[in-house]
């Protein structure tokens, strides 16, 4: 059996197909900079075109949506209460549900008589229990308005608690993680018995850690005095927190790579606000899984291939004892093994 992956964001198309008994992957593309001044592929139908692949032997296809809500705690088959369910959630993902429904409606097009599938990044964290899902804000913005943390990159830490749990040989349902997702993007997660207890990013992947052009964590009145007292628009603010912040925003470039073999002071600090807070985070995750994890897990592209990065985080007598692994994640891997999972429970 084959499936087409397909990660429709709002400037790119990554798509692999993979056959399903093997797990070996058939195809790979990736198509950036869609519809951005100077490219040659201005939408995403255009990049589909693009792809020389044969559609014909695809049995199914698997889409990543970011945001499932509260609703969809697994895959699910795409039918039009889906779709208008992902479309409903537009208000909370503006910038990538949108995306993601244009990949479902073109593959649709493209594929008619083909079952496709949506697996969410917030599905993992669905087991969040109320304490950590809520905000301390008037509750009613979370009964009207579902302002809540939902957490992101489920998939990629779902699929590392696999990994772990099979290196560990344990139960996933007695394994207890810190799984880091660290590349442009970055989150951690805290794993109790193989379930997602607390995640650094939440209402959207902004809050948390210290990303590539993310500011992470800050202080919510920052944004109302860069609005009243410095005049800027909500749209100046919302580029300055998304794209202008986090290691960028410190010394000016988001590339560990680039940024580590620089000899001076803002990337230095860069490097060390980012690594502080990371530092932060596992320190009060093991507090929230009482001190007993089973292992680290490094991901993403610095988690991955940065040993510095990697021994800089665990320069702290509060970590020593505690085994690590680096782990390359493999989120369209995963998204192919739960719409597989998912057909075989409907049969
Ligand atoms: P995304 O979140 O966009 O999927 P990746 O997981 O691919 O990002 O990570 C990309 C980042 O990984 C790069 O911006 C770079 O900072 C970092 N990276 C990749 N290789 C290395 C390396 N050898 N050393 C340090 N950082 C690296």
């Amino acid at each position: 059996m084959q499936i087409l992956v397909v990660n429709a964001g709002s400037s790119s198309l990554k798509v692999k197909v993979l056959e399903l008994a093997s797990q070996k992957v058939l195809y790979s593309e990736l198509i950036e900079h869609i519809g951005e001044s100077g490219s040659i592929v201005q939408n995403h139908e255009q990049a589909l075109n693009t792809l020389e692949m044969d559609f014909n032997t695809i049995d199914i296809v698997g889409h990543r949506v970011v945001h499932g809500g509260e609703k969809f705690s697994n895959a699910v088959l795409i039918d039009e209460d889906v779709m208008q369910t992902i479309r409903s959630l537009i208000p909370l993902a503006a910038l990538h549900n949108p995306a993601n429904l244009q990949g479902i409606e073109l593959m649709q097009k493209l594929l008619p008589h083909t079952p496709q599938y949506a697996v969410f990044d917030t599905a993992f964290h669905t087991t969040l229990q109320k304490e950590a899902y809520l905000y301390a804000l008037p509750y009613e913005l979370y009964e009207k308005h579902h302002i809540r943390r939902y957490g992101f990159h489920g998939t990629s830490h779902k699929y590392l608690l696999q990994e772990a749990a099979k290196h560990l040989e344990k139960k996933l349902e007695s394994t207890n993680l810190i799984t880091l997702h660290l590349g442009n993007g970055e989150s951690i997660c805290a794993i109790k018995n193989g379930k997602s207890i607390d995640i650094s990013m939440g209402f959207t992947p902004l809050e948390g850690l210290i990303m590539g052009s993310r500011s992470g964590d800050i202080d919510a009145e920052i944004v109302l005095f860069m609005q009243n007292s410095l005049g800027l628009s909500a749209n100046e603010v919302d580029i300055i927190l998304n794209k202008k912040s986090g290691l960028i925003g410190i010394c000016g470039e988001n590339d560990v790579r680039e940024i580590l073999i620089r000899d001076d002071e803002r990337a230095k600090l860069a490097i060390d606000i980012m690594v502080r807070r990371i530092q932060k985070y596992i320190g009060s995750y093991l507090v929230l899984l009482g001190g007993n994890v089973d292992a680290l897990v490094f991901s993403g592209g610095i988690g991955e291939h940065s040993q510095i990065i990697r021994e800089k985080i665990l320069d702290n007598a509060m970590f020593k004892d505690i085994k690590t692994f680096v782990i390359e994640t493999d989120e369209e891997l995963e998204i192919a093994k739960e719409c597989f999972a998912l057909i075989k429970s409907a049969k």
